[in-house]
């Protein structure tokens, strides 16, 4: 199905989302929505949303009328989280920190299997904190969507890392050219993912150091780049505050389909 860039084809889209599931399996079930933004609990309204038609829309409430029960919506990163927390890479461990790392940065955290969603509904979003640790040659850093300069997600997305390795070097380059080019040798890829993997290191440490989850959950595209998981666990132990560092980090279990089966898990069996 087409994802409508509307705010009443994507009503229309989950209506017969829901309606076609439940006429294939007979029966009817609970309905769990993961989506780019969140739910204000004050008012029932989405914000922060990057499908922007949604935002300002009593999207919960509208739902609930035209599907005739209860909905629960949430974050897609806390859906990614609450996903792999219960049977992906994080299951078994209490604290788990998930990690989005692709056009933008995002993250959530899940304690007992539940997503912790914050005072501002910001818990895990750490995108927008400002580099740790910054060298001089990393300030004041790129400028954000959000206003800032140097956050997080200027250095780690996928394409912050385009736009580090054509200020470095002058080459206009995907991800995937500078991947291929790094087992091709090229010193120049090599010298970018090493940056790269810094950075994401010196991120994670400043997360490990205020929340110290159990297992940090790779995610997004950009968790495909070859080796990531051992790379960030190395770089980010000597910023950590602790002579031994237990967390563990992994690659997502579940991928692309991560988001949907956390909105589902919304409704545990209970
Ligand atoms: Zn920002």
């Amino acid at each position: 199905m087409k994802t409508p860039r509307d705010y009443e084809g994507s009503l229309r889209a989950i209506e017969e989302m829901v309606a076609l599931i439940e006429h294939t399996v007979g029966e009817r079930g609970t309905v769990g929505i993961g989506i780019p933004g969140t739910v204000s609990q004050r008012t029932g309204i989405v914000k922060n949303a990057n499908s922007t038609w949604l935002i300002g829309k009593p999207l919960e409430r509208v739902l609930e009328e035209r599907l005739g029960r209860p909905v629960r919506l949430m974050n897609d990163a806390n859906c990614f989280t609450l996903s792999e927390a219960t049977d992906g890479a994080g299951a078994g461990f209490d604290s788990v920190f998930g990690v989005i790392l692709g056009t933008g940065v995002g993250g959530g955290i899940t304690i007992g299997r539940r997503v912790h969603v914050g005072a501002n509904l910001i818990g895990g979003e750490w995108g927008h904190n400002p580099l740790p640790w910054p060298q001089h040659s990393e300030l004041p850093g790129p400028p954000c969507y959000c206003g800032r300069r140097g956050c997080i997600e200027t250095w780690i997305s996928g394409p912050a890392m385009e736009l580090d390795h054509r200020t470095c070097t002058g080459e206009a380059r995907t991800t995937h050219e500078i991947v291929q080019a790094t087992a091709a040798g090229d010193t120049n890829a090599t010298a970018t993912i090493a940056r790269y993997h810094d950075r994401l290191g010196r991120g994670l440490a400043s997360v490990i150091n205020v929340l110290d989850p159990d297992v940090i959950v790779l995610g997004g595209g950009m968790s495909n780049l070859p080796g990531l998981e051992e790379a960030a666990a190395a770089a980010m132990r000597p910023h950590v505050f602790s002579d031994t560092v237990e967390t563990v980090v992994r690659r997502n279990v579940h991928g692309d389909s991560s988001g949907v089966r956390g909105a589902a898990w919304l409704w545990p069996n209970d």
